[in-house]
């Protein structure tokens, strides 16, 4: 097993998830098994407890883990099977320590960060690449070197890297070399520092991702080879993409950053086939047609809520050859000034999920615009609660009509919580998560559009389709079209006489990639094209 950690130095944002998420796009396209990982230095036991403007997306795992945004990429990067394991968090770290001190597993010893902690988070490192069966584990961790919260784990990767050989492990730097306009020059000091901190903790890397937005001429890159000891040809220079973040995995081979890492680790393989990636690329830089989407959402101005959204509209982009033009609309604005204003001219409207009361009947308009003006529609699971919140009103003349979740003491609670949820007072969690069967109906729309019977898709929400307003709705043309297995639940329903009109209880964003689009995406995007001509 061969163990690569990814480390992040100077500021954050610089991109250590896709550069983690592209080197296992290269390994894997040389035909190595990759299994991914992340370290969260947090002390919350997992992020979905945090807000969108805290964390960005809460990416949900098929097991239901609620977990940090950069496994979306590792999902959609590679074909890599993550669980919760694969994302640890020191308060997961923290929290099974304690457990064990509580229960008495230390036998009378002082529990300490060395070597309790360090220990829990190496068995954690283990355990995830015994698991997988892969050949090579990347360990990316959270944060910025010289984080106070983050040195535990870099304690832990220094003796785990001891216990396994320098052979068998590297780390690789993702670090920022600025432009500095007025003095012409690009800087290496502030990465010669991050480096230093690292070794006043024994770690030194051996490869450099230098973030930058200026081509590294060979002088920089021999006084960062230099100064961070280096090999020359392993400071590998990674500006800002062009188009699209798939062009990283490209990028990064151009400068032969898996050619690197395998001579590092002295792994044999063929060189890596890129054909695939180079085609959905390309179809993403110069599709033939373009369409516009509105996202009626109510984080719009954070680029990292709606992560896979966005991502999975590029996907379903691509198979259809044509770019999107993503509208992002905040759904208070609708609340105030109206749906046609921002609606208007667009050739599909898609509503994410969400939680809390703010912009929903903002959302519940777009839908409404939707249905009335035959635009087709996308709902994801809190936008399929104010779907059947528009229909019972607007339709079925149920003018309260509302999710209990708004209006606890609405006369009509068409979306409502379940009897089990009831009594849950723990936020962390506790809602519905992760993988569910979904049963579609014979001949319904999802039925055609999925081309089978039942899917598998994730689910993070507490509330439901409150199953006593099916008849009413139906009557008038609203179509339950996906239930749970036992006809209980329900997943999915549609509109009958609209050209598209699907919204989901789940969230079919999770399970996207470059070249395999959800099918719902697809069809979304297909759909919005024949309208748009
Ligand atoms: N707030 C809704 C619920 O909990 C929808 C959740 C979501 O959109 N993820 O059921």
């Amino acid at each position: 097993m061969k163990y690569i950690f990814v480390t992040g130095g100077v500021v954050s944002s610089l991109g250590k998830g896709l550069a983690a998420a592209s080197l296992g796009t290269l390994l894997e396209l040389r035909g190595l098994q990759v299994v991914l990982q992340k370290l969260d230095p947090y002390l919350n036991v997992d992020p979905g407890t945090m807000n969108p403007f805290q964390h960005g997306e809460v990416y949900v795992l098929a097991d239901g883990a609620e977990t940090d945004l950069d496994l979306g990429h590792y999902e959609r990067f590679t074909n890599c099977v993550l669980t919760r394991a694969n994302n640890l968090t020191s308060g997961q770290v923290y929290e099974t320590v304690l457990a064990k001190e509580r229960r008495g597993d230390y036998l009378g010893k002082t529990v300490q960060v060395i070597p309790h902690i360090t220990d829990e988070i190496k068995t954690r490192i283990r355990d995830v690449g015994a698991n997988s069966g892969a050949d090579i584990v990347i360990t990316e961790i959270g944060g910025t070197t010289g984080d106070i919260e983050g040195l535990p784990f870099l304690e832990a990767i220094r003796q785990f890297i001891l216990e396994v050989g320098s052979g068998n492990a590297i780390i690789m730097h993702v670090t920022l070399v600025p432009f500095i306009k007025a003095a012409g020059e690009l800087k290496t000091k502030p990465t010669q520092q991050s480096i230093a901190k690292l070794r006043e903790i024994g770690l030194q890397p051996q490869v450099l991702i230098c973030r930058t937005e200026m081509p590294l001429d060979t002088e920089v890159r021999q006084k960062l080879s230099l100064f961070c000891n280096v090999p020359l040809d392993a400071v590998i220079e990674a500006g800002d993409v062009d188009h699209t973040i798939y062009e990283a995995p490209l990028n990064l081979r151009d400068e032969g950053l898996d050619s690197i890492v395998c001579r590092l680790l002295s792994l044999e393989t063929k060189e890596p086939n890129l054909s695939d990636w180079k085609r959905f690329v390309q179809r993403v830089i110069s599709p033939k047609k373009r369409v516009r989407i509105a996202i009626v959402g109510k984080y719009i101005e954070l680029q990292d809520a709606y992560k896979s959204i966005y991502e999975s509209l590029t996907h379903a982009g691509a198979s259809n050859d044509c770019g999107i033009d993503m509208v992002l609309v905040d759904a208070e604005d609708i609340e105030i000034e109206g749906a046609e204003k921002y609606l208007q001219g667009v050739a599909g409207v898609l509503v994410p999920g969400g939680f809390g009361d703010r912009g929903v009947e903002g959302k519940i308009k777009a839908a409404r615009y939707a249905r009335e003006s035959r635009t087709p529609f996308l709902g994801l699971c809190l936008g399929m609660q104010v779907a059947t919140i528009e229909f019972a009103r607007n339709v079925c003349g149920l003018a309260e009509a509302n999710s209990t979740e708004f209006a606890p003491e609405t006369p009509d609670p068409v979306i409502a919580i379940l009897e089990e949820q009831k009594d849950v007072t723990d936020m962390g969690g506790s809602m519905r998560l992760g993988t569910w069967q979904t049963k579609f109906l014979e001949g319904s729309h999802a039925h055609q559009v999925y081309g089978k019977t039942e899917a598998s898709e994730r689910h993070r929400h507490r509330y439901e389709f409150n199953m006593k307003y099916r008849q009413i709705l139906e009557e008038k043309g609203f179509v339950i079209s996906g239930t749970s297995p036992d006809g209980n639940l329900v997943e999915l329903v549609e509109l009958k006489n609209h050209p598209w009109y699907l919204a989901c209880q789940y969230h079919p964003e999770f399970q996207s990639k470059p070249n395999a689009p959800h099918p719902l995406f697809k069809s979304f995007i297909s759909a919005s094209l024949a309208n748009e001509d």
